[in-house]
């Protein structure tokens, strides 16, 4: 698989000012969002960026689309390092990668049609041919891409006369009208009706193979992320904890936060439970503590205070990647995976 985007060590910091004394006292404050995220997008492959709210997701999203600027950290497209904003290389950039939002209503204008909507895509990325007939075959073309058929019945319409899921179609669609490389979908399905989520996501699919993009799903639904993501990168306050192929991870999760999320998920083998998930993501209603606050993060491992496997380590010492058992690529951060403990842990328990 080519990799078609990469990211190293990808940190945000937001400078903030939390209250009047920090008003009065012109004292500002740092919000850890995204601490060194490294990851790797392969053509046509979905990467699944699963973690609660506040875990960071969508400022990775925002790192990766360039719509923020980083506090450190290397983005490479295609192994180029990543362009500055405004010129030219940067606009390549913006073609080739997309963002698609969770909210396909806000994203779209609604005083214009959705002829308008992909015509100005089109336009603005070149590919909207050079005469009226070439420009109607390629409304045309995207509108039957994402399953808008037959394309003149939507293609006058306002976003208010679709329903959610066609709306999040035209999105897609405009998307598509730069021909991108990369898709960025935070948290695509979760604004949907729970009857119609599969059905945006298997579009997403068929484009993947299609296409071969490249897509990165964000989303609080692990169970969807096994169902549709190949790859699985599991985030916790700021930083990856686990990742791997989606399979394992989901099947046999290996960080404590995991298989926390894994536990709090109503139905962990269908997509359907994600409806009452996404009602109930906050961490009270998961139980088992809160996360963290991101401008004081705790020191070494930042899952430590809700982690029930938690050693004196943890407190101090930030786990690096460790590899997990056999699985090809699974790793986690998490000392219990540090060599000198499994070999420790051996002789007397086995944890399955
Ligand atoms: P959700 O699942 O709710 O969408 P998320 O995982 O996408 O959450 P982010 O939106 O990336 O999380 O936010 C991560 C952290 O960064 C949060 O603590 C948030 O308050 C903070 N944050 C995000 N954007 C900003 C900003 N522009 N200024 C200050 N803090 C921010
Ligand atoms: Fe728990 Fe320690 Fe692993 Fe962190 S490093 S998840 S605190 S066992
Ligand atoms: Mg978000």
């Amino acid at each position: 698989d080519t990799v078609v985007l990469s990211a190293d060590g990808l940190t945000k910091h937001f400078p903030v000012r939390r209250g009047l004394a920090d008003l009065l006292a012109r004292r500002l404050r740092v919000v850890h969002a995204v601490d060194d995220v490294t990851l790797t997008l392969r053509r046509g492959r979905v990467t699944a960026l699963v973690g609660e709210s506040g875990s960071g997701k969508s400022t990775v999203a925002r790192l990766l689309s360039q719509l923020y600027p980083r506090t450190s950290g290397e983005i490479r497209l295609h192994g180029g390092v990543s362009a500055v904003r405004g010129g030219r290389a940067f606009r390549a950039y913006a073609r080739k990668v997309q963002m698609i939002f969770q909210d396909p209503f806000a994203s779209l204008n609604p005083v214009h049609t959705i002829r308008y909507h992909l015509t100005r895509s089109l336009r603005i990325h070149g590919n909207g041919g050079r005469t009226r007939a070439e420009l109607e075959d390629a409304l045309h073309a995207l509108l039957t891409r994402v399953h808008l058929t037959p394309p003149e019945r939507y293609l006058d319409k306002f976003p208010h006369e679709l329903s959610g899921g066609q709306r999040q179609r035209v999105a897609i669609a405009r998307a598509l009208g730069a021909n991108p490389e990369v898709l960025l979908a935070d948290e695509p399905v979760s604004m949907l009706d729970v009857s119609i989520r599969l059905g945006v996501l298997n579009l997403l699919r068929d484009l993947k193979e299609r296409l071969h993009l490249a897509i990165l799903y964000i989303t609080h639904d692990i169970a969807s992320a096994r169902y549709f993501a190949d790859e699985t990168l599991v985030m916790y306050a700021g930083r990856m904890v686990e990742g791997g192929d989606s399979e394992t991870v989901t099947q046999r999760p290996a960080h404590p936060y995991t298989r926390l999320l894994i536990e709090s998920a109503p139905d962990p083998d269908t997509i359907q439970g994600s409806a009452r998930k996404a009602a109930a993501h906050t961490p009270e209603d998961r139980g088992g503590g809160e996360p963290p606050s991101l401008i004081a993060p705790p020191a070494g491992c930042r899952f430590h205070p809700r982690c029930p496997a938690a050693m004196t380590r943890c407190t101090t010492e930030l786990p690096p990647r460790l590899t997990v058992g056999d699985a090809d690529g699974h790793w986690a951060a998490c000392w219990l995976f540090d060599p000198e403990t499994v070999a420790a842990a051996r002789p007397t328990a086995s944890a399955a």
